[in-house]
């Protein structure tokens, strides 16, 4: 009595609409994990993007752009390759930059320099390793770099130590100018020593570290011996100045440019001065000073170019990372042409630099502008940052979301849609399946009744016949709602197709669930319905079981049908029972 449900489009729709959202799902879930994976190595790479990063990403936002076309899979790929690339690009960078600046610093240690100034250059050298992996940090190195300098410059272009300071008996360590006046009037020792003060003045050019032209020593010294030569010297105060000569000269014993002289006059004072050999071996001693100092010049000069050669390719480097990172700005790019001429000059002055202080000012200037073009390098960097770009891949991710919700919305729709009947809007054939599997299983797990119930209107193909197709339409509306009003809200009612209809009535035996059918029977037959002012004798035949032993859906179900069948054959307006 039962045909078979056949093809029903709405089912297929549904069918369909399921595999659609499985797949997007999938697809989504997939997505959504390469983008986070994308998004960790751009938060890798970002600290200093490249040109092939930035297409990339680009490209990976286009894609994204208006919901996911097609597979994003090839792209991110090539995204990890470029960021992985980039990042060993910089490994390479900071390696060479690591190298440069240790170069550049380095050759300061040979020199002879305070604790302090020491202290700090091994500390340099110690943190580069770590500190030139960060571009960030190239201006912080190279300021320390430039201060370090400075700072070394000024111990190395002094004298090695107070040679007349000590001579005067001043403290040990006093070695700068200022002290020098208020350590002679002080020490009573040489309150007679007319030498003292004058001799002081003299030799302040020695004293006078800077960016001026180094004073070139005169003869004055020669005069102001005229004031020792009319001094008593005696036997204490050759002995005080042979001594401090011995220590003087100890400070001078790692001057390599001097060493032999420095030891011949050693000799010649351990050999005892006397009063006319006092005053040349203070000339001696004043050359040999001049000497040291001079040869002390002599390389910091030749250091200073090689700082200068250095510093150069430090810019290159740097300068590159800029050009790459710079790419999309134009004022980067500006900055950067103008940085390069001004290097050029730079390179042009310190080839032709002709004195210490010249060359000074050169590597000053060029590191102002190494850090000046990262401080703007920094800035423009900061107006597209990791933050940025992550708070866009993270928007793209957002979209995709709502793209998905919208779809799931869709498919909401949908799948009521595929579930409902649309004349009686009953839940049709398809519902039924799933929720027969549903209620099979709690049967089956609590052993609770469970009824099933097939109706069919009886001689519906004469209502056709009689009223036309759109009457018996509305028949199958208003009885499919009649009876499913009357059920429980627990109770599922389908129409199953044609003029038939299914109930499942969870908890009920079938012996409770007789009556209830019964009565709805009954009231159907007992209507008044009309169609056009026409009255309508409507009545429904049901078959009805419920599920036992080993009962599947379709066995339970075929039992209820064969009831039916008996109720047909044995008068219609009936309920049976198996
Ligand atoms: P019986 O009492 O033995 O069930 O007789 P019957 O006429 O109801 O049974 P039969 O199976 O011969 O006829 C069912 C009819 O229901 C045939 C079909 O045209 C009609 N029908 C099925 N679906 C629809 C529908 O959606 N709308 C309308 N108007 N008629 C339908
Ligand atoms: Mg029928
Ligand atoms: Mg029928």
């Amino acid at each position: 009595m039962f045909s078979p449900c056949s093809y029903n489009p709405s089912r297929e729709k549904y069918l369909n609409a399921l595999d659609e959202q499985e797949k997007l799902e999938k697809r989504f879930t997939q997505e959504q994990e390469l983008l986070r994976r994308a998004l960790v190595r751009v938060s890798v790479a970002a600290e200093g993007q490249d040109q092939t990063l930035d297409d990339l990403l680009s490209r990976l936002r286009d894609s994204l752009r208006g919901g996911i076309r097609g597979d994003l899979t090839g792209l991110i790929g090539q995204l990890d390759q470029a960021a992985i690339a980039f990042e060993e690009h910089k490994t390479e960078g900071a390696l060479e930059i690591r190298e440069a600046l240790t170069q550049s610093i380095k050759p300061l240690q040979t020199f002879k320099l305070a604790r302090n100034t020491k202290k700090n250059i091994d500390q340099y050298l110690t943190q580069l390793p770590e500190r030139s992996k960060k571009i960030h940090l190239y201006p912080a190195l190279l300021q320390q770099l430039a201060e370090i300098q400075k700072d070394a410059l000024q111990q190395i272009e002094q004298p090695k130590t107070g040679f007349l300071d000590k001579l005067l008996g001043g403290k040990k360590d006093t070695a700068v100018a200022q002290d020098d006046s208020a350590t002679a009037t002080e020490n009573p020792e040489i309150k007679d020593v007319k030498i003292a003060k004058s001799a002081t003045e003299k030799t302040e050019f020695i004293k006078n570290d800077d960016d001026k032209n180094p004073i070139r020593p005169s003869n004055n010294l020669t005069s102001n011996t005229q004031a020792i030569v009319s001094s008593p010297l005696t036997p204490e105060f050759i002995s005080r100045i042979t001594e401090v000569l011995q220590a003087f000269l100890a400070s001078l014993e790692n001057e390599i440019a001097i060493k032999t002289k420095a030891e011949n006059l050693r000799q010649e004072i351990d050999r005892g001065l006397g009063v006319d050999t006092v005053i040349p071996t203070l000339e001696n001693l004043r050359n040999l000073v001049m000497e040291a100092y001079l040869a002390a010049n002599a390389a910091f000069a030749n250091y200073l170019n090689s700082v200068n050669v250095e510093l150069t390719e430090i810019y290159s480097i740097v300068g590159n990372a800029v050009i790459q990172q710079e790419s999309q700005h134009q004022a980067g790019q500006q900055l950067q042409a103008s940085m390069l001429q001004g290097m050029k000059d730079l390179e042009l002055h310190a080839t032709n630099a002709t004195d210490l202080a010249q060359l000074k000012s050169q590597v000053k200037s060029q590191i102002d502008h190494i850090k000046h073009a990262l401080d703007n390098y920094q800035q423009s960097t900061r107006s597209y940052s990791l933050g940025d770009q992550l708070e866009d891949l993270s928007k793209k991710i957002k979209a995709l979301e709502m793209e998905s919700e919208k779809n799931r919305n869709n498919l909401e729709t949908q799948r009521h849609k595929a579930l409902t009947d649309p004349l009686t809007e009953l839940p049709n054939r398809q519902a039924y399946n799933e929720r027969a599997q549903i209620e099979i299983q709690r049967w089956q797990r609590y052993n609770r009744p469970l009824s099933i119930a097939v109706f069919d209107i009886d001689f519906f193909k004469k209502i056709n016949d009689g009223y036309g197709h759109q009457a018996g339409d509305r028949v199958l509306k208003v009885i499919g709602r009649s009876v499913a009003k009357r059920l429980r809200e627990a109770d599922f009612f389908c129409r199953f197709g044609g003029e038939e209809f299914v109930a499942l009535l969870p908890e009920t035996s079938a012996e409770a669930a007789f009556p209830v059918l019964d009565k709805i029977r009954d009231a159907i037959a007992n209507a008044a319905l009309n169609y056009k002012e026409q009255p309508l004798n409507i009545t429904l035949s049901i078959g009805l079981t419920d599920f036992r032993n080993d009962d599947t859906i379709d066995s339970a179900f075929e039992r209820a049908d064969q009831a039916l069948y008996q109720a047909k054959q044995t008068g219609r307006n009936q309920v049976k029972m198996q």
